[in-house]
């Protein structure tokens, strides 16, 4: 069955152009319910380990260095079907090709400014609501 949490950052692009509540206003507009939320700047490390699936790959290095530049807002969010449902919400990283309405091609700048992050998997929602959350009872 699939869950009904995701977890979304808003990424230091989307912060620093002050789309922090246009975002979070569509968010809520599409149903989904914020049930935990926090305003921070990563450190190296702490976005290393968020995004160690893609040490491999070319752009590892500027997507921590972009991930460190600035305050990110971290959520999670209810709503039926949530993981699917807030990727269509986004729309495609490259906000190039993103669907017309959705954030990346409202918000976003380029394929590594990409305004927000939506979980890709219940496990992995899950692990990242954890890494932010998971020392709060609640969540
Ligand atoms: P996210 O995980 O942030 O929701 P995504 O799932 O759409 O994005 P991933 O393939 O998981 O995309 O890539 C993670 C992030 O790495 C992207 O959101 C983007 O910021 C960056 N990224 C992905 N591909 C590239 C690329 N070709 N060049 C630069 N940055 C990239
Ligand atoms: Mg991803």
């Amino acid at each position: 069955m699939a869950s009904n949490r995701t977890f979304t950052m808003l990424k230091p692009d989307a912060v620093e152009a002050g789309h922090i509540g246009a975002i979070l206003n569509k968010i809520n507009e599409a149903g989904f319910r914020i049930v935990a939320m926090e305003m921070t700047q990563l450190s190296t490390q702490d976005a290393q380990a968020f995004y160690e699936v893609h040490k491999e790959r070319p752009f590892y290095g500027e997507l921590v260095e972009y991930m460190t530049s600035g305050p990110i807002v971290a959520a999670i969010l209810e709503k039926d079907n949530a993981v699917e449902d807030f990727r269509k919400l986004i729309g495609a990283t490259n906000p190039a090709e993103a669907a017309e309405g959705t954030i990346r091609k409202l918000y976003a700048t380029s394929i590594s400014a990409n305004a927000v992050h939506g979980s890709d998997s219940d496990e992995n929602a899950a692990i990242e609501g954890a890494f932010y959350f998971g020392k709060r009872a609640q969540f």
